[in-house]
């Protein structure tokens, strides 16, 4: 196949090259497919339990130099990974279209995520895993500490939709934790994580530290988790709970980012046409297919005839198109599978009685797996896309008539990932947030302003996730705490003598004391 301007057969043969595979012996492979075209990009192997567990031996081996080296200079490599994730950004931009058949627009908010994320972490990786001083037992005779160890080997399983930031964003603390990485991407998105582990690598980071094993998830997921001490997974909630039970019977800890039915509410003080526009980049972002897009949109009645009007016009001014270049409002869906449910989401609320607002019909006179940004009014529950998460572009509109009825309809679904808040009254807003039964929510803005916050932690309520991403919680769940307490004088227990009354007694008074004493917790 013709490739894009910026890559070249020999760059994916020696990206594939990178991919960890136990010795010569014959492996199958998968090929790999461009959504654009449906043609061929490449052969990508297809690793084994052998191979997986050759990959983690090899990250472990490393692991074990890594975590004595200071948190400065594992920083310094983060700070190179920042500026070659943007000095590299036309080949990284290629790379990820060829293989998700996403807009450039949208790979590079990968770009972005991913800069933002290596230098926030740089930096503030000091701040979150230095040892800390913490109130002792008892005042001025326990001195306590709490220590941030390393976990050891940190795996992660990553979807297709962000092949580059979901690759490498959440490895980045457990790196900087002084942990190794061992990351199985999405079969249909292999190479940008081959790319970043070249990038990687490029940028200093010991050999065999990041371990990349492509291949099913269903092939290597088992291998996976009985191979590390950790790990993050995101991807459907159906699959996170497989990682989860799994996890649970090792006793190791899982960080699950998974599904959303994310809601969008528009108060009818909103300015209208921020809205508007708020929805079409918070519906059809990555035509989308993102975790965080908004698939409901509640209306307040007053405004939600000019509101239904102004989004139909804006959604059919948007341009489709499957270039290497700037011009595209949205690109392809990844696959076959993510158009036929598109399609069938979109049929089935036809049939019981929903109607177009725009879009509605695939684009095969684009690329293969093309659909056109939909809108649907009149859907209800009898319809597979009020519940289910349609992860495409698709949205269904719903009118309200009071703050109390949108937060009740949109907390209506059994998950919790995001939520968009449209008024001028931010006081409001702020009040309403804290009644919105997901992880974040963003005030006048789809879903960018709190994601890319990446101080603040990041991921779902209910079925939408366990743990979170960014900030000290991105960080501190890669650590083991170790408290450390240096006792003064002599052992707690032997502070007043031998004697049971006594030591009795004098505990309970001095116990008593603490309660009046300033400063103590
Ligand atoms: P998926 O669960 O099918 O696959 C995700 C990853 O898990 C892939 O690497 C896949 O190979 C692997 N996998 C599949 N079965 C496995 C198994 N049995 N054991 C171990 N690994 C297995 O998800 P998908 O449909 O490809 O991705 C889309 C979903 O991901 C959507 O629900 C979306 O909302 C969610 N997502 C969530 C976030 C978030 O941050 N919360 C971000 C992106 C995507």
């Amino acid at each position: 196949m013709n490739l894009p301007r910026h890559l070249s057969r020999d760059l994916i043969d020696s990206l594939l090259k990178r991919v960890s595979l136990d010795s010569a012996r014959e492996h199958r492979a998968t090929p790999l497919t461009a959504p654009f075209t449906g043609a061929t990009i490449a052969e990508v192997p297809r690793c084994d339990p052998d191979d997986v567990a050759w990959a983690a031996r090899r990250a472990r081996r490393a692991q074990k130099s890594w975590r004595k080296t200071s948190i400065a200079e594992r920083g310094r490599v983060f700070m190179r990974l920042h500026d070659l994730v943007l000095d590299r950004q036309e080949q990284l931009l290629d790379l990820i279209q060829l293989e998700s058949g996403k807009a450039r627009r949208h790979a590079f908010e990968e770009v972005l995520d991913t800069a933002i994320c290596s230098r926030y972490s740089a930096r503030a990786a000091r701040r979150h895993l230095r040892s800390e001083s913490r109130q002792g037992a008892l005042p001025f005779l326990t001195r306590t500490r709490v220590n941030h160890l390393p976990l050891g080997l940190v795996g992660f399983i990553a979807p297709w939709n962000y092949p580059l930031s979901l690759a490498v964003t959440d490895a980045i603390p457990a790196l900087l934790m002084g942990n190794a990485a061992l990351l199985k991407p999405d079969q249909q998105t292999p190479l940008t994580a081959l790319f970043v582990a070249a990038l990687l690598e490029e940028a200093g980071l010991p050999a065999d530290l990041f371990q990349v094993v492509t291949g099913e998830g269903r092939e290597l997921g088992t291998p996976l988790l009985d191979a590390v001490d950790g790990v993050t997974f995101t991807g459907s909630s159906q699959t996170g709970a497989i990682i989860a039970r799994q996890a649970g019977e090792r006793l190791i800890g899982a960080s699950l980012e998974l599904g959303g039915k994310n809601a969008m509410i528009v108060r009818r003080d909103a300015d209208l046409d921020r809205a508007v526009q708020g929805a079409l980049v918070g519906c059809f972002a990555n035509a989308g297919q993102l975790c965080i897009s908004i698939e409901r949109i509640f209306v307040h009645a007053a405004i939600a005839d000019e509101f239904t009007r102004r989004l139909a016009q804006g959604v059919n001014a948007m341009r489709l198109g499957a270039g290497f270049d700037d011009e595209a409002d949205m690109g392809s869906l990844v696959s076959a599978a993510q158009l036929d449910k598109v399609t069938r989401h979109v049929r089935d609320a036809l049939d019981k009685g929903a109607r177009l607002i725009a879009g509605g019909h695939a684009r095969p006179d684009l690329g293969p797996w093309f659909h056109e940004p939909t809108v649907l009014e009149g859907v209800d529950s009898s319809m597979e896309v009020f519940a289910e998460e349609t992860f495409g572009p698709l949205a269904s509109l719903y009118r309200f008539d009071s703050d109390e009825e949108a937060i009740e309809r949109a907390n209506d679904t059994r998950y919790g990932l995001n939520a968009s808040l449209w008024t001028r009254d931010t006081r409001r807003a702020l009040d309403m947030a804290r009644r919105i039964e997901a992880g974040t929510v963003n005030i006048n803005e789809p879903y960018a302003a709190a994601w890319a916050s990446v101080d603040a932690p990041m991921g779902g309520f209910k079925a939408s996730g366990l743990g979170r991403r960014h900030g000290r919680e991105g960080f501190l769940k890669y650590a083991q705490a170790q408290t450390v307490a240096v006792q003064r004088i002599m052992p707690v227990s032997q502070l007043v003598g031998g004697d049971g009354g006594r030591y009795r007694r004098w505990m309970s008074r001095a116990i008593a004391l603490l309660k009046w004493l300033p400063g103590i917790d």
